[in-house]
């Protein structure tokens, strides 16, 4: 430990504050993650990553900037980690996911701000997040009217760089996001001095596929029944995907799928066969959020799909890698990203025909439609989505909530009464 005090303090961390937040976390993840039974033994890696999470991880950064590299943060799904792994440079994902961070936050946003940029906000403000205090470069977007603003504010703390996201998809939107894609690559070439080559982009387009097709491959072993792992372990490997080394995470998951394959030809799960199988919808859950899953996971549920940005909508369609020329590989990039369904884009019904489609392959028996707090994009698009659901007969809840405890009780009092009302139809006795 105390080689990381001085890493942090390098890092011109506030260490005081920061030692509040270490001896939560901890404590925090002992209940929610390591009181669950029969896990997968290869988590281990995966609570290893959490117990290091400002630690070796953080290390590793600052090794890799010793030796040239940049760390660039990013706060959305639509932000091609290709071109920055491709111009040596590694990327974060940096959206917060504590209330620790939220009262900082205030100190500069209206409280109706959603939770997810208060934290962010308030992870900087407050030097207690060494991802932020890595980055040479954090790259916004211009997704919602909370965030563009957002990044206005942290322009006083750092460098910010922002993506303006068409928020349409016709032919013209599609030719401004390679122009932003291109842009974003005249950035990093600056930053870096190095030039970007087809070669080099190839290398990566293949490489965030190959880690695309490991989470997919991950997910798909939600659809048994039983379920060979829970829905907080799944959460916590997608969270892990936006910050570990990509290399590392991809060779740590095929491992964890090599034992749930096992585990699923032994006919081994999780939880018992029959348990009501939930689909969460809606905005992305970042570290340490787990407060919806583990509410339905200690209810009598199992969560086996998450239709969010730490979720399908990371890692579901590759980049096209038939490319000729750098144009066609910008083009092809584009075409994935846009092929992303946020709330954000108007109209948005791919996240719907999505949703459906999930609810199918996933064999889910009732969808919970999360938003976070103040998040006007996703709690007005629940509409479209209730009524889509409602004509297949699928039980649909919404809840709007924040990253503080203070609503747990009434949100479990809820979800537990969706799970009966699913054993009596399924015909589970408790
Ligand atoms: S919900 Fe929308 S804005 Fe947020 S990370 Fe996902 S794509 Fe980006
Ligand atoms: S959850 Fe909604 S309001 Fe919050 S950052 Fe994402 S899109 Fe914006």
């Amino acid at each position: 430990m105390a080689d990381y005090r001085e890493m942090w303090k390098e890092l011109d961390m506030d260490l005081e504050k920061h030692d509040g937040l270490c001896e939560v976390l901890p404590m925090f993840y002992d209940e929610v993650y390591l009181s669950q039974e029969n896990r997968p033994e290869n988590m281990n890696y995966y609570n290893f990553v959490i117990s290091e999470v400002h630690g070796l991880r953080i290390k590793e950064l600052q090794d890799s900037k010793q030796e040239g590299k940049k760390v660039i943060g990013s706060f959305c799904v639509y932000v091609p980690d290709e071109i920055t792994l491709a111009l040596n440079c590694i990327p974060v994902g940096i959206c917060s996911g504590s209330q620790f961070w939220v009262p900082d936050g205030e100190k500069l946003l209206p409280r109706n701000t959603c939770p997810l940029i208060k934290a962010s906000i308030g992870a900087k403000l407050s030097k207690t997040c060494p991802y932020f205090q890595s980055c040479d470069v954090v790259v916004g977007e211009t997704t919602c009217d909370g965030k563009k603003k957002a990044w206005e504010i942290l322009k006083d703390y750092m460098d910010v760089y922002v993506m303006d996201l068409p928020q349409m998809k016709r032919e013209k939107d599609k030719i401004h996001w390679i122009d932003e894609i291109k842009m974003y690559k005249d950035l990093l070439e600056e930053k870096t001095g190095i030039k970007l080559s087809f070669e080099n982009l190839k290398e990566k387009i293949e490489l965030v596929n190959k880690k695309r097709r490991t989470l997919k491959r991950l997910y798909n072993f939600r659809k048994y029944d039983p379920v060979p792992i829970s829905g907080k372990d799944a959460l916590l490997v997608s969270q892990i995907a936006f910050y570990d080394d990509i290399n590392r995470f991809i060779e740590m998951t095929n491992k964890l799928c090599d034992e749930l394959d096992e585990r699923v030809k032994n006919g081994e799960g999780v939880f018992e066969k029959n348990t009501p199988r939930i689909m969460i919808t809606g905005t992305p859950m970042s570290i340490p959020n787990w407060k919806i899953h583990h509410i339905v996971e200690t209810s009598g549920g199992v969560v086996v799909c998450e239709e969010t940005c730490t979720g399908t909508r990371y890692f579901e369609n590759e980049v096209d890698e038939n490319a000729n020329t750098i144009e066609e590989q910008f083009e092809n990039l584009a075409n994935r990203y846009l092929g992303i369904n946020c709330a954000c884009f108007t109209p948005n019904k791919g996240r719907v025909e999505d949703i459906l489609n999930y609810v199918e392959e996933y064999k889910v028996d009732a969808v919970i439609y999360n938003s976070l707090q103040f998040c006007s994009t996703y709690s007005i698009e629940y509409k479209s989505v209730e009524k889509a659901l409602k004509e297949k007969g699928i039980p649909v809840i919404m809840i709007e909530t924040d990253y503080s405890e203070e609503d747990t009780g009434q949100i479990k009092t809820r979800v537990e009464a969706l799970i009966e009302m699913i054993k009596e139809k399924k015909g589970v006795t408790a």
